[in-house]
């Protein structure tokens, strides 16, 4: 569904991202691991265009979206993002945080979002907070929001940069079992994560990234419990 091709990313004379290649497919987990500035936010950041590539090509269904700002517009409405550090908006009720994208950005009528929002509030175990604001919510309660939110404009794609990095220790499980269902469900997703545990239960490939490049990429299993390259075996020893 998406395919990434020779990607590079510069930020001033730092080649950050190099000839990056890989693909999603449709209904697949993929997580992306490596060390702290090896590149994982950066590329996810490429992907969804909040950074803009500085060479290669990002194709969707086929289509070169950086090429038509048409397929642009589209494209960007496909990919869901959930990030470290919640970005709720501090000022709406949890409601408002999955209704108000999907009316500005979509154009659907307020009764449409409030239904489409309730559903996704439940996948998440929310939908008994709809008028608390974020700063009634612990850490975990509003990552679920978050990814409510990101749900509710009913993505191709959840792009997840670190989304349990930023949670006290005893509210990542509540996380990553909502993020574990969903990878069941059969939605398709990107997932950035220091995670092992889960990415060895639930990704169908993980991509191991080092200074900037794609340094080994495989199933789970191939990459915790085989690895082929020595650099991947030095992060995996220390981080486990
Ligand atoms: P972490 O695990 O700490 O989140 P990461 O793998 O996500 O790390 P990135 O955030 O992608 O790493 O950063 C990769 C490199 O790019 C770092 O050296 C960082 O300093 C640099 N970098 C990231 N964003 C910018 C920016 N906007 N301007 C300049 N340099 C940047
Ligand atoms: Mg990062």
């Amino acid at each position: 569904i998406i395919e990434v091709r020779h990607l590079s990313k510069w930020f001033g004379s730092n080649e950050i991202l190099k000839d990056i290649n890989f693909n999603v497919k449709k209904g697949e987990v993929v997580c992306i691991i490596g060390a702290s500035g090896s590149g994982k936010s950066t590329l996810l950041r490429c992907i969804n265009l909040l950074e803009k590539p500085s060479g290669g090509e990002i194709f969707y269904r086929g289509k070169n979206i950086l090429s038509d700002k048409h397929d642009l517009q589209e494209y960007r409405t496909k990919m869901g993002m959930v990030f470290q550090q919640f970005n709720l908006f501090n000022n709406h009720n949890v409601l408002g945080n999955c209704t108000v994208g999907q009316i500005k950005v979509l154009g659907r009528k307020k009764e449409e979002a409030v239904e489409t929002a309730m559903k996704y509030l439940k996948v998440v175990g929310m939908d008994q907070y709809i008028n608390a604001k974020p700063s009634q919510l612990s850490g975990g309660q509003k990552q679920r929001v978050a990814i409510a939110r990101a749900l509710s404009m009913e993505p191709d794609v959840m792009l997840f940069d670190e989304p349990t990095s930023a949670l006290d220790p005893e509210m990542v499980g509540e996380v990553l079992n909502v993020m574990k269902d969903l990878a069941k469900s059969g939605l398709t997703m990107l997932v950035v994560t220091h995670e092992m545990g889960f990415a060895a239960e639930v990704a169908d490939r993980v991509v191991f990234m080092d200074k900037g490049v794609i340094a080994e990429e495989g199933t789970a299993r191939e990459i915790f419990n085989n690895p082929k390259q020595e650099r991947t075996r030095e992060f995996l020893k220390r981080i486990i």
